[in-house]
């Protein structure tokens, strides 16, 4: 299997990263499991990594703590560095707002031109630099000149399966002043989030071919379900679904799939009954995709595969107004190596370069990062700024039915961000 090792930390380092900034660190992870309006990690971190940089206010009964974080940038190709740019221009307004809070950005260029020019989407040490960052953020990926298999499996894939990002985090949530393509739904119909197995299943990668470019051609795609990878996704799911009073509801096909279908389906059954507080039930995935366009309100926590919960949170997304208001994490929950976000729309080449994509999902992305970082508050901010601005119904860009650029936009998202404090 192609899983790149995950570089190791030395045990001094981790001590280091736990004596920064605990302060923060310990806020961030107490409401992450007490908020029901946060999307964070439920599990309780093991391993804090923001750095105290100094006390920026001192006077008698006031110790303001600097939580400073570097974040690595992959703008990666298309409309990706025009959504990165409004990623950068929210954490810059954050920390204008928030002295406490300061980010270090550094971008790298990853992307289908580095693969061009050196053979490989990302440097021989790349997931070694990636593992100094804090959080990395991504734009998106996808060039004509690039096979996309390569590109996901040397980049995206690396870096999920590498950092053992095992989660992959996708609010479906309908803001108000969006349009859902269905009839008499609003926004009390459509509030989940899409807890996707990240590491392992349908996209473990693992496979061959046989005769290839021959009659006889064969493909062989291998799934790969663990009871290791089934438990910790469905256990997080649960803990999410606890946390925010939701009901869960498991996405498999034991029916069809009588190995790994039958292991998802036994493992809900034993996990659920640790559960008894939370509402839970079992779809098979087609019956889920029938049930999310008819009873919406029914969902409050889903947890799926790779494949289906990737193929569900598309069908999600054009619920909640399409791929412009899809963000993502991907989580490592423990937080021994970074975690990544990323909208989860493509590098979209029909409109990259004209400054028009829509840059919800980015800044959204961004907002998850934040509150993943420890300050789930921002991350509430900023979703109230871009409600604000979607109700208000002034500033939209094209895909909305509106004229404004991608720069118009988040700067009048960034206009209406208020503290949360304020
Ligand atoms: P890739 O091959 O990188 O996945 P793609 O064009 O096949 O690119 P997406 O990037 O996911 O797939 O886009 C699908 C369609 O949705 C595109 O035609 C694009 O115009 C539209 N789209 C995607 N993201 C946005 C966005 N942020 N704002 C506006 N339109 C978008």
């Amino acid at each position: 299997m192609n899983v790149p090792t995950p570089p190791t930390q030395s045990d001094s380092e981790s001590d280091q990263a736990n004596n920064r900034g605990s302060t923060l660190a310990t806020y961030g992870s107490r409401l992450a499991i007490e908020s029901k309006d946060s999307i964070l990690s439920p599990i309780a971190s093991s391993r804090s990594r923001p750095r105290s940089i100094g006390a920026a206010t001192e006077s008698a009964d006031v110790i303001v703590t600097i939580s400073d974080y570097r974040i690595a940038l992959l703008p990666g190709d298309g409309i990706g560095p025009e959504v990165t740019e409004s990623a950068c221009a929210l954490l810059n307004a954050i920390s204008a707002l928030d002295p406490s809070l300061t980010f270090q950005t550094e971008e790298l260029p990853w992307n289908a031109e580095f693969y061009l020019a050196s053979g490989a989407m990302m440097p021989a040490d790349g997931m070694t630099i990636l593992a100094q960052f804090d959080a990395i953020f991504l734009g998106a990926i996808g060039d004509m000149r690039v096979p996309d298999h390569i590109a996901l499996r040397q980049l995206i894939f690396a870096i999920r399966q590498g950092f053992n990002q095992y989660v992959n985090l996708r609010p479906i949530k309908l803001l108000h002043g969006v349009e859902t393509p269905l009839r008499d739904r609003g926004p009390e119909d459509l509030d989940m989030v899409i807890v996707r197995e990240n590491s392992e299943g349908e996209y473990s990668g693992i496979g061959g071919t046989l005769f290839g470019g021959s009659v006889d051609e064969v493909a062989l795609q291998t799934s790969v379900f663990s009871r290791r990878g089934v438990e910790r996704i469905l256990r997080y799911g649960f803990e999410l679904a606890r946390a925010k009073g939701r009901p869960l509801s498991s996405v498999s096909k034991g029916n069809a799939q009588n190995f790994s279908g039958v292991l998802w389906d036994g493992i809900f059954n034993e996990i659920s009954a640790e559960y008894p507080d939370v509402t839970s039930n079992n779809l098979l995935v087609d019956a889920a995709a029938l049930h999310l366009v008819q009873h919406p309100e029914k969902f409050g926590v889903i947890v799926a595969s790779n494949l289906f919960g990737d193929i569900l949170s598309d069908l999600g997304a054009a619920l909640v107004g399409g791929l412009g208001f899809a963000a993502s994490a991907n989580l490592n929950p423990e937080r021994t190596f970074p975690s990544m976000f990323e909208p989860v729309h493509g590098s979209a080449p029909d409109i990259a370069g004209k400054d028009v994509a829509n840059p919800v999902a980015s800044l959204w992305a961004t907002g998850m990062m934040v509150g993943h970082l420890g300050r789930p508050d921002w991350e509430r901010a900023v979703i109230s700024a871009i409600e604000d601005v979607l109700a208000e119904g002034r500033i939209r860009t094209p895909d909305l039915g509106g004229h404004a650029t991608t720069k118009e936009m988040t700067s009048a998202i960034l206009g209406t961000l208020r503290s949360p404090e304020a």
